[in-house]
């Protein structure tokens, strides 16, 4: 234990810590309780052919729909979440959530190509990940197939080799893999060999300034040839105006997803937004 220090700025430093560690300590209390009660929900965002000008797809993103908090952004507790390991059964929670409501829609006449689910560093690199994947796919029963899982660059950090097998196991067990975020990561291009990848997320970093800022220009052209180049489909993110929309559609991009579409929409708004997107001309 760290001796006091009357006359220096310990206490000062001590009360803060403090301030950071019950914060954090609240939160995670508060996370565990939460994923009892089922506070956590997958929101859908409908993912877009710009070619067909059809739904083809969805994002599931995860909201903690607290009682007195409302509405907890991901960006709140998804960190929360991996350092105490209840990304673990959050995740698997996810995944399943996500499959049942394809599922659902299904069953009503709706059947979407794909659905993608965010998966996190901490996850894919946990044992148990892929036998956790099959079980769910057994579970629901949907077809492998469908699911994508999004992956960002960040796990070929921790172990390289390991985190290949892993994608390589997912593929076996027939689902799609999409690379999340992509350009923002550490990595070269090399890696675009190696994994078993169906498909490149344009981060949305790069769409906000389209098509007026020239690098950001040059950079959506480069990930929508290199996807050509090595048969991988590219997506972008971040899709807010018609004006975007047309421009990745004229390079060459031609699926998309943003709020220029819709916002991430709770499951029982979802699949009447899909509905009426697809009827429009
Ligand atoms: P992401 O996977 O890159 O998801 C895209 C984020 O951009 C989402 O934020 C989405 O709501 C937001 N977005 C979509 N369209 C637009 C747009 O047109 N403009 C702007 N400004 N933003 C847009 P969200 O839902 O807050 O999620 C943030 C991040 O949290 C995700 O980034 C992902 O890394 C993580 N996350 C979300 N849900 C999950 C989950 O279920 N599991 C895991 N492991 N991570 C998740
Ligand atoms: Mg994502
Ligand atoms: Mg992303
Ligand atoms: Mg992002």
């Amino acid at each position: 234990e760290a001796k006091k220090l009357p006359h220096s700025g310990y206490a000062f430093h001590s009360s803060e810590l403090t301030t950071t560690t019950s914060e954090y300590f609240f939160y995670e209390k508060a996370l565990r309780q939460g994923i009892e009660n089922k506070e956590l929900i997958t929101y859908f965002q409908p993912q877009i052919c710009l070619k067909a000008n059809r739904v083809i797809g969805a994002e599931a993103l995860v909201r903690w729909l607290h009682p007195e908090m409302g509405v907890v952004p991901p960006s709140k507790f998804i960190g929360i979440s991996e350092s105490t390991g209840l990304i673990i059964p959050l995740g698997r929670e996810i995944l399943a959530q996500a499959c049942r409501h394809w599922q659902a829609w299904q069953k009503q006449g709706f059947e979407l190509e794909r659905i993608s689910v965010n998966v996190s560093t901490i996850q894919l690199m946990h044992q148990d990940f892929v036998s956790s994947v099959a079980e769910v796919l057994a579970e629901t029963g949907i077809n492998p197939a469908v699911l994508e899982l999004e992956v960002t660059e960040s796990f070929l950090l921790q172990n390289e080799q390991q985190g290949i097998e892993v994608l390589y196991a997912l593929k076996e067990l027939g689902v799609a893999l999409s690379m999340d975020d992509f350009g923002t990561g550490f990595s070269s291009l090399s890696y675009l060999k190696k994994l078993p990848l169906d498909q490149l997320k344009i981060d949305q970093s790069f769409v906000q300034s389209l098509p007026d800022d020239a690098e950001d220009l040059a950079i959506v052209e480069a990930i929508i040839a290199v996807g050509k180049a090595v048969g991988v489909e590219v997506i972008a993110e971040g899709v807010e105006t018609e004006l975007q929309a047309k421009f990745l559609h004229d390079k060459g991009c031609l699926l998309a997803q943003g709020f220029g579409f819709s916002r991430p929409l709770p499951p029982e708004e979802f699949l009447g937004w899909c509905r009426s997107f697809n009827q429009m001309d």
